[in-house]
């Protein structure tokens, strides 16, 4: 039987500026392309776990704003529930400004505005559905205060406890018990090496980083490596799940469609092997695809693919 899913976190709109070259300090450029596409990880999570199935709600905050709207109603067109999303007067929806020059580079700025809202009372006020989830998954585009309750509450009830450690945390800042309390950590390179306290990226560093969160506490580490596939280490054991071979067109969100997918497929009853491989297929999918949400494959075109 399916169980229920819940996704606490953001909800971005990303504004992608298409120019030949970036602009220099006080200079003005003529862009070529203007395109908004619903991000923000919370949401692509929350996206992909409906388009592939989940039975998904998701907790996150807009601004009362046309933008916020367009938000909401791309979440409950996956299939997730997004009727439970507070829209927040007097502070805009959360907003990545992007620009991206013809080799493809990318300079981001992002206001997280509403997303500032999505509090420890909010969670509270929302706790039924805390309490009815089986599987809650959180990442770090909220407040931390908040992230840090949602996974002590969840833990507390003893709900299954996904934390996909993006944007990479300063190690520093994290309460020393939020490892004890996750079941699934699924970082990539970059935020394992930070997350663990490392600096250069390598495959002892990565092995090192996991055994460091394993002795921290989290059972089972997932470590996404692009176009290399998924590392998963537990004390029990080690496995590559290699990624497919794809012509990658833009990898945005290729975490979030992993971990959307991870958890429906866990939720599912899956082992965790077999939702690996299930997730490495959604992403290899999306990385083929432009955009965030827009790049999301739904249930079917996986399928298409592993039978
Ligand atoms: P993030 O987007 O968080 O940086 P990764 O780049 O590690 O995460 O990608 C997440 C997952 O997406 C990988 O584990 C892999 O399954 C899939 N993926 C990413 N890039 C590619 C690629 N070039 N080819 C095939 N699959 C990919």
């Amino acid at each position: 039987m399916k169980k229920r899913i819940l996704i606490i976190g953001s909800l971005n709109m990303d504004m992608i500026i298409e120019m030949k070259r970036m602009p220099a300090i006080g200079e003005t450029v003529l862009g070529d392309n203007l395109s908004y596409i619903p991000g923000g990880k919370g949401a692509n999570q929350a996206y992909a776990a409906g388009r592939l199935g989940g039975d998904v709600a998701m907790l996150g905050c807009v601004g009362d704003d046309n933008m916020g709207e367009k938000l909401v109603c791309n979440i409950a067109g996956s299939g997730a529930d997004a009727s439970f999303i507070m829209k927040t007067e007097n502070i805009p929806t959360g907003t990545a400004v992007i620009y991206v020059n013809e080799k493809g580079d990318n300079s981001i700025v992002v206001i997280s505005g509403a997303n500032n809202a999505c509090n420890v009372e909010y969670l509270k006020q929302n706790d039924n559905l805390i309490q009815e989830s089986d599987y809650v998954m959180v990442q770090m585009e909220i407040p931390l205060e908040t992230i840090m309750y949602g996974i002590r509450r969840a833990k507390e009830l003893n709900k299954t406890v996904i934390l996909n450690p993006a944007p990479a945390p300063n190690p520093k800042t994290l309460p020393e018990d939020i490892f004890e309390n996750i079941d699934y950590i699924t970082p990539n390179e970059t935020e394992l090496i930070m997350l663990s306290g490392q600096t250069k990226i390598s495959p002892e560093n990565i092995r090192e980083g996991a055994r460091i969160l394993l002795e921290k506490g989290v059972p089972n580490v997932l470590v996404t490596l692009g176009e290399k596939g998924t590392l998963y280490i537990s004390r029990q054991m080690e496995a590559l799940y290699p990624a497919r071979k794809v012509e990658a067109v833009d990898t945005t969100a290729a975490g979030d469609c992993f971990n959307g997918a991870f958890v429906t497929a866990l939720s599912e009853g899956k082992s965790v092997k077999e939702a690996v491989i299930f997730a490495n297929c959604a992403s290899s999918i999306a990385v083929t695809r432009k955009g965030a949400q827009s790049s999301i494959p739904d249930r079917k075109e996986v399928e298409d693919i592993l039978k």
